[in-house]
Parts: C-alpha cells; structure tokens; sequence
C-alpha cells in the first residue's frame, strides 16, 4: 500500500461498497469511513480483504489517509445526511480538495452546495451513478456535474471505473453544478415510464392474449434481440422464468402489485411542470405507482365498477408484433420526452447539454442502457439542436410504421377494459406533438370570458379583449 490513498469514500451501504471494491480492483488505493464504524471492520476485514482498501475509524484519520488534493466522495443517503456529512468532514479539508457527492441527490440541493463549498474554496462534483449494486460493482454509467478542471482531476479514475462501451467509457462532464444530478433525475424519470410501458405490454399480453410466464419469456426473448434489445427487457425476459420455489408457480405472479418508489421519477415530473415541458409518459408512470399503492380501495372497486366482460379474440402473433410495436413507438415518445425536458433545463440553468454525448453516458452501466441509444446519439451528432428526438427522419419513420399496430393494440384495450395509461399518454403525446391546431383557442376564449385575460388572433397580430355577452 502506499502511504497516501488515491480517494476516500464515505457510506458503505450496498452502493458505496461495490464502488469502493471496483475503485480497488481498478488499482486505485482508497480510505473508507461509515458513520457506523462497525461497518468499516466487517468491509475490510470482509469482501475487501485483500484489496488496496484502508479502513479509518474517525474523519481526522480518513482526511489524513488521502494524498492531496484530497478526493472525497460521498455515497450516503440522500437529503439531509448529505449535508451533515459535509459539515463534519470540512474542518478537515483544505482549500482546492474535491467532494464528489455519488448519492441520487436533488439538483437544487446540488447547485446550493456547490456554491456552498465554493465559498470555502472546495470543489464540489454532484455525481449521478446508475445501475445499481451491479453497475457500482462493475462499471456504473456516471454523470458528473461541476468545474471543468474538477472534472479533469477526477476523470483518469472515474472513467476507468465507470461502464465500457464501444465507443468509450460512460463518463463525461455533463455540465455545471447540478447538471449531472439533473441528468440523472430524468434517467430515473425515462426509467419510470420504460418500467411502466413493459409492465403494460405484460398485462396486454397475459390479459388479452392470455400467455404464460414461459411464453412471455419467450417473446421477451426474442424482443431482447430486436430493436428493443435493452437491460430492462433483458431482465423481464429472465424474471418469467423464475419458479417461485413454495407454490412452484412462476414468482411473479406471487408478487403483490404495490409498486414502491424512492421520489426521482416525481421529481423530474414535478420539474417539467416547473419548467412547461409535458412529459405525460414520465409522469403518468408515477401515478401508476401511485395508483398500484392503493391496493385495499382497488380491490373494493373491482367488485362495484362497471366494465367491458368481452374476451379477446384474435391471432396472437399478431397481437404480440402490435404490442411490440406499441412498445417501441411509446419509448420513443417517452425519451423524446425526457430530452426535451433536459432541452429546457439546459436553457433555465445555463449548462451546455450535449445530449447526443448524455445518450451516449446511458449507452452502458444504467438501468436504462439500450442498443436504440444509439439512435439517439447518431440524431443529436446530425442535428445538436433538435427540438424533439420524434422529428430525427431515423424515429420519423420507426413512428409512421408503428401506426396501425400501434392504435389497434389500443383500441383493443379500450374495448376490453384494460388499462394502458402510459401507452395513452405516449400516443396522445405524439398526436399532439403533430395537430398544427389544437383546440386551445377555446381555452383561449373561455379565460378571456371569464377572466378577461385577452387572446391573440390567427389572421392578425395584436392582444384582444372580447365582452362576451351583452351587459
Ligand atoms: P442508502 O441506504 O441510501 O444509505 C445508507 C448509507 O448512508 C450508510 O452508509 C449510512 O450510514 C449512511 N447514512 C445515512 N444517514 C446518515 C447520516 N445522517 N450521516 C452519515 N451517514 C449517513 O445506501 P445505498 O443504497 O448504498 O445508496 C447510497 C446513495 O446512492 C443514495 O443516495 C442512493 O439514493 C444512491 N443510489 C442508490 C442506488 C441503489 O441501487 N441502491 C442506485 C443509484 C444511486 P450508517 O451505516 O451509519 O447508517
């Protein structure tokens, strides 16, 4: 060991240790300190036993073991163990040492320390990491927001530690103060909905086409090695075709459907009506966990709400290449969504997004890295400034094929009852997106009406005021 460690990291829950374990595998030499101190012991002494791994016991001792600059990241819970966290180990730091705070922390919160600690002379780097326990074992997708020459002290070892892929490591500074904890909210928000929009092609296919959990496996299989070739829908594919071990049915169908959530898809929902940017599948993926949450009133009303009794009737292949189609033309809404948010918050908090480079930091490591990024990536390199990812020609036409199956698939669910909130929001997003008139000139009319808010006219320029029925 050297004298000096490369890095100290503070938490050692389940994503702090995997980090700290692919730091060390890596070759980086790092300090360890947990508020609970027995945890250091058990992690020394445990799974990083015979890795370049120095356990420290008090925050004089772990400051001390690094070489400076210091780097000091935090993997603690997020909110308020963030801060405590920094206001106890900042009496032994010193003017140029950088904090990297790895925790899903809020954007704001992240901009407010960054300024924070810039007073103080420390550098601050607010880190979204993706991909779970797994990805922080073996190569998470990172997304860094802070000082360019932060960035650039940092970046020999994080992009060595962060996902490969073939077109380099996920790793890139994303932009100023909170831009990479930003990123990393609308990452958990497309998650939401990719979630979402897989668990409603489950219910259209087992409710309407009646399939198995082997046979979804199968689909599943076989959509893995398609356009929709993605971590989420490599994972659907190998949970049908677990055994629940007591009943010898497949387990997710012994799983209770309460859908929790730990607040980031809510928050980017929450921001993009912040900033007026609709993300009505991001947001509707949230309310379906809300929605699942009120299971003892569902099953009340299950029993005294009216619905269509049909069966479904058709060739089921064909329904299993609509419900794909569905899927894949809902995703693309979905992301068109997420960018366009990202666009916006680009403009409101000053950061030069690059988002063509963003769908690139998602391309490996994440929860949501998908082979269609790719795609993503090739429009934003054809065209930086593109208003919505929908008007690239390359998902134009993916959308226009997707058309009938994809309205049939719907059609067939509203006929049956079952309910598609995410695939509705994602079609009605596109439909909207494309009407050169919507009926908001009623709207219009109405506030003018009754509030006197004036309207603008389509055959001429000006501010009009109309009293609407005679006095
Ligand atoms: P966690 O359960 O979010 O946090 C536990 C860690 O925080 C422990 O080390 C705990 O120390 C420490 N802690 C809690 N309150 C503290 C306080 N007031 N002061 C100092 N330390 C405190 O752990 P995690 O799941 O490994 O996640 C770490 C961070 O990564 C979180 O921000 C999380 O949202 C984010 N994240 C998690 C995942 C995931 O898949 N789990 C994925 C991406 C990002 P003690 O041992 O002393 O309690």
């Amino acid at each position: 060991m050297k004298a000096l460690c490369d890095i100290g990291l503070i938490g050692l829950a389940v994503m702090g240790e995997n980090l700290v374990l692919n730091m060390a595998g890596k070759g980086f030499q790092v300090a360890v300190f947990n508020r609970t101190t027995a945890r250091v012991d058990e992690f020394v002494n445990g799974a990083a036993a015979g890795f370049p791994v120095k356990g420290t016991y008090s925050l004089a001792e772990f400051a001390a073991s690094l070489s400076r600059p210091r780097r000091v990241m935090l993997m603690v819970k997020a909110g308020k163990p963030v801060d405590d966290m920094i206001e106890q180990v900042l009496p032994f730091l010193e003017t140029g040492d950088i904090i990297i705070d790895g925790g899903n922390s809020f954007f704001q919160d992240t901009r407010r320390r960054y300024i924070f600690l810039k007073d103080k002379g420390l550098r601050f780097v607010g880190m979204g990491v993706s991909g779970g326990e797994e990805g922080a074992l073996r190569g998470p997708s990172l997304m860094p927001g802070g000082d360019r020459a932060a960035y650039d002290e940092i970046a020999p070892m994080f992009t060595k530690v962060a996902a490969q892929v073939a077109d380099g490591p996920c790793c890139s500074l994303v932009g100023p103060d909170g831009a990479g904890h930003y990123v990393k909210m609308v990452h958990n928000g497309i998650e939401y909905s990719d979630m979402q929009l897989i668990a409603e092609a489950y219910n259209i296919l087992r409710q309407a086409g009646g399939l198995s959990a082997s046979e979804l496996h199968e689909v599943f299989a076989g959509w893995n090695s398609g356009p929709l070739d993605s971590y989420l829908i490599e994972i659907t594919r190998d949970i049908f075709a677990v055994t629940d071990p007591e009943t010898g049915r497949p387990l997710v169908e012994m799983i209770l459907d309460k859908a929790g959530q730990k607040g980031t898809g809510k928050w980017t929902s929450q921001n993009a009506l912040d900033l007026g940017v609709p993300t009505p599948a991001i947001t509707e993926a949230v309310f379906a966990r809300c929605m699942s949450a009120v299971k003892e009133e569902r099953v009340k009303a299950s029993a005294m709400l009216a619905g269509p009794q049909g069966k479904w009737e058709g060739d089921r292949e064909e329904l299993i290449r609509s419900v794909h189609d569905a899927l894949y033309a809902s995703k693309i809404c979905s992301y068109a969504q997420g960018f366009a948010l990202l666009r916006a918050a680009g403009e409101e908090y000053g950061w030069p997004l690059r988002f063509g480079e963003i769908a690139l930091l998602w391309r490996g490591g994440c929860i949501i890295r998908a082979r269609f990024l790719d795609k993503i990536r090739d429009a934003f390199a054809k065209e930086p400034n593109l208003p919505n990812l929908m008007l690239d020609p390359f998902f134009t036409e993916v959308l226009a094929r997707a058309q009938t199956p994809w309205r049939s698939v719907l059609k067939t669910c509203r006929d049956l009852g079952i309910p598609t909130p995410a695939f509705n929001a994602s079609l009605d997003y596109y439909d909207s997106y494309r009407q050169a008139v919507l009926p908001a000139n009623l709207i219009q009319a109405q506030r003018d009406y009754f509030g006197a808010h004036t309207y603008e006219r389509v055959d001429r320029p000006g501010v009009f005021h109309t009293e609407w029925i005679a006095k």
